[in-house]
């Protein structure tokens, strides 16, 4: 069906505003969770976090410095033994109290999620917080199944883990780092990223709440250098990161030689390949999901689109149409579908690379209209044609809601295509023919591939990258294995 563009005037489908109204309170002054009490810092270092979507002021967050994260590093130390040697059913208990808390606070979380970060409220409530208690949920089951997980194996814990968060799914990324490692009966010190804090010292509330024994899970605010310092601290035993390729790296070299385990989840330039047998609506759909999804701040985002030849007027034309209807504006109002850039100096990335695309010859296509909101970060969801491989847009993450879309004309080029590139995190293939997804699938260098759909997650499913996206997996029985020891049983077969 072809769909005249034309034909649809901007303003001519008006929603009414869906404000979510719950206020949530936040304290002034945001304290460093150690040995599971609220500090002030020893370093008497604040830094303000902002609304990125009002840029007002929400609240001062403590910068944790050097005898901060040394307090943080002998908390996690000092319960180690204890709950190292608790019973997994035991701990299990714990996890399912902070899954079932989250639940119950699951709406204060995701407005906060959404005040903190410029996310949709509808992505926080439906995706961010429900994930988070799921993750809790899954491996509070895994806790007392460690022997079953690994088969001929005494297993136990790592030791003392330093997990380091972005700030694209707060709350998410520290369940995701937390649940398995706390299953799996090592203590943890958690650093949030510094323009997203505030879930995470919720979640501190929820852990002193359900009475988690103190020390267990500390979590140390700051800025990279808190980072720098927790994941250098000799007390450490594994460090755990999600974030750039760049800070990945140096954590690499920091850490060889040390005897600490490393796990790096980096950056990715996903490759969404529709095939011109795919269903092409439903196919538009998964285009929009999986670049414009918390405004492109996903590591995994299908950010590079290869569409075959064939169709490629037919999808630049109905996601033309797409993106018109899409709504731009307040994260809290419940119909809004892209909320704001989490700070200004990210708006600021994505807007070299909307220049760089532009200066290297791509064509950009602004089609979405609708006025921006007068203060706060934003940007207008986008995409560019007439791309090449080697252009900067083609080859480097922007993190943002821009799309750069290509063609080819054979399954080979396709795959050709999608491996070309430094990363391998994520791809999606589009097509109504099962073997051919086999076929493509198993050609292709990356960690997550979905078929016919793009960004769904689920704690059963194990996350991770090859090439420059990092190594080590997260969720399901893979995301056990780096947080423990593995010891053969003599004897055993496997
Ligand atoms: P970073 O990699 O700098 O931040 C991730 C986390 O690491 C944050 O908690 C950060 O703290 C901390 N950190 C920063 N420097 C160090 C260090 N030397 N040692 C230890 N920890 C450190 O990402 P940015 O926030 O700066 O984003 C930059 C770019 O990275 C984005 O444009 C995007 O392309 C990519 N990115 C990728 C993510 C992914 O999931 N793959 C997530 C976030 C960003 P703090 O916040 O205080 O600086």
């Amino acid at each position: 069906m072809s769909i005249d563009t034309q034909q649809e005037t901007p303003g001519e489908w008006e929603y009414s505003p869906a404000p979510e109204r719950t206020q949530v309170s936040i304290e002034p002054k945001n304290k460093l969770f150690i040995g599971g009490k609220f500090v002030s810092p020893k370093s008497r270092s604040w830094f303000v976090t902002l609304n990125p979507a009002t840029e007002e002021k929400l609240a001062d967050i403590a910068c944790g410095g050097k005898a901060d994260v040394n307090a943080a590093v002998l908390a996690a130390k000092k319960a180690l033994p204890k709950w190292s040697k608790l019973d997994g059913s035991v701990r299990a208990k714990y996890l399912y109290r902070i899954a079932r808390r989250i639940q119950e606070r699951a709406r204060e979380f995701a407005i906060l999620e959404t005040m903190d970060g410029g996310k949709p409220i509808k992505e926080s409530r439906d995706i961010d917080i429900p994930l988070a208690a799921q993750h809790f949920f899954y491996y509070a089951g895994w806790a007392d199944k460690l022997e079953y997980a690994f088969a001929g194996c005494t297993v136990s814990p790592v030791g003392v883990c330093a997990q380091i968060i972005p700030w694209n799914f707060p709350l998410l990324m520290a369940a995701w780092k937390l649940a398995p490692a706390l299953a799996c009966g090592n203590t943890c010190i958690l650093k949030p990223a510094e323009t997203t804090s505030l879930t995470a010292l919720r979640l501190a509330e929820v852990i002193q709440e359900i009475g988690l024994p103190e020390g267990v899970a500390n979590i140390v605010t700051g800025a990279g250098n808190t980072g720098r310092l927790l994941a250098e601290h000799s007390g450490v035993n594994k460090v755990a990161f999600t974030g750039s390729t760049e800070v990945g790296k140096l954590l690499m070299r920091g850490t060889a030689g040390t005897g600490k385990k490393l796990t790096l989840e980096l950056g990715g330039k996903g490759a969404n390949i529709i095939f011109a047998d795919a269903a092409i609506d439903q196919a538009v759909e998964g285009i929009i999901s999986g670049i414009y999804f918390n405004q492109g701040h996903v590591c995994c985002a299908g950010s590079r689109l290869l569409v075959e030849e064939s169709i490629l007027d037919e999808v630049v034309q109905k996601l033309t149409h797409r993106l018109r209807s899409l709504r731009v504006g307040d994260p809290l109002d419940k119909n809004t579908d892209l909320g704001a850039i989490n700070s200004q100096s990210q708006l600021e990335i994505v807007q070299q690379y909307v220049r760089a695309g532009v200066d290297e010859g791509a064509q950009l296509h602004e089609v979405h209209q609708e006025r921006l909101p007068s203060k706060g970060y934003w940007c207008h969801p986008c995409f560019f044609t007439d791309v090449q491989p080697s252009h900067t847009i083609a080859r480097e993450e922007i993190f943002g809601p821009v799309l750069s879309i290509m063609t080819f004309r054979t399954p080979q080029e396709a795959i050709m295509r999608a491996n070309d590139s430094p990363y391998g995190l994520a791809a999606g293939i589009w097509t109504d023919k099962g073997s051919k997804i086999f076929e493509i699938a198993k050609e292709l260098e990356a960690g997550v591939i979905w078929c016919n759909t793009y960004n769904k997650f689920d704690p059963a499913s194990p996350f991770g990258g090859f090439k420059e996206s990092g190594f080590g997996r997260e969720g399901g029985m893979q995301g056990l294995r780096p947080y423990v020891r593995l010891q053969k049983v003599r004897g055993s077969a496997s």
